[in-house]
């Protein structure tokens, strides 16, 4: 199963995406997670992109393509992946077509999780509390939910163009979220 995983900011995205690597046995690939591992391991890549989180903007579509080629090459992948976090824009998602169609392996789904925007300002500062990520600050959190808007609400347009999008109530316990999304899933 190759999967991507939309949905705003505090969605819930990463964490159904944890349930589902386990419950599917797929690769988990969250670019925020893959950023970060830079960021903490002081890389140049990390240096460079570490403002750029921190203010909720997004990091180079370069940048981006670069560490996903990287990570789609190896051998956990073949099992299939769930991308949460990427693409982000239009131009990173006709980026993973190429990338995909250079490895033959198209997606099979798309799902998309919807939460109405007062609920991720909450449950965003729920995390905060809990993490303390550096970019769940009000402001960052403010501009991560306006670049969503603005860049990656056209991507779910591009996917549902295709006919390749399901929307999911991203709203409820944390089973039956995950139970609406394997409903959504092709079966194999
Ligand atoms: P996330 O953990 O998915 O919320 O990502 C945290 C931050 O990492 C985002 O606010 C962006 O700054 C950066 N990031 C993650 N994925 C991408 C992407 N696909 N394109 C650009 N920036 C990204």
């Amino acid at each position: 199963m190759r999967l991507v995983l939309l949905g705003p900011p505090g969605s819930g995205k990463g964490t159904q995406a944890t349930r589902l690597k386990e419950d599917l046995g797929i690769a988990h690939i969250s670019t925020g997670d893959l950023l970060r591992a830079e960021v903490a391991a002081g890389t140049e890549l990390g240096k460079q992109a570490k403002a750029v989180m921190d203010a909720g903007n997004l990091v180079s579509d370069e940048i981006l393509l670069g560490m996903l080629e990287a990570r789609l090459g190896q051998p956990d992948v073949a099992k299939g992946f769930i991308l949460d976090g990427y693409p982000r824009n239009v131009a990173q998602a006709n980026a993973l077509d190429g990338l995909l169609a250079k490895i033959s392996q198209p997606l099979d789904a798309v799902v998309q999780l919807d939460v109405a925007t007062e609920l991720l300002v909450e449950r965003i500062a729920g995390r905060a509390a809990e993490q303390g990520r550096a970019d769940d600050n009000p402001e960052s959190v403010r501009q991560r939910l306006q670049v969503y808007n603005e860049q990656t609400a056209p991507v779910v347009d591009f996917y549902a163009g295709r006919g390749t999008l399901a929307r999911v109530d991203g709203v409820g316990e944390l089973d039956e979220v995950e139970g609406r999304i394997t409903a959504a899933l092709p079966k194999h």
